[in-house]
């Protein structure tokens, strides 16, 4: 199953949208500071720019 839909709260980020929705094409998930992941806070959004 691929995600469709993505859900973000990180509402400072240029592809951020009304709702919580994410408008990147496509988005990429990396592991926190290049750890291995044991929850989900300890993945990142590779894809994030900040607003300017
Ligand atoms: S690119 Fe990442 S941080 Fe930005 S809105 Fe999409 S999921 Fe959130």
């Amino acid at each position: 199953m691929i995600a469709q839909d993505p859900q973000c709260e990180v509402n400072n980020c240029t592809y951020w949208g009304t709702g919580n929705k994410c408008n990147a094409k496509a988005i990429y998930v990396v592991s926190h500071k290049g750890k291995k992941a044991s929850n989900n806070k300890e993945t990142d959004c590779k894809t994030f720019v900040p607003e300017i």
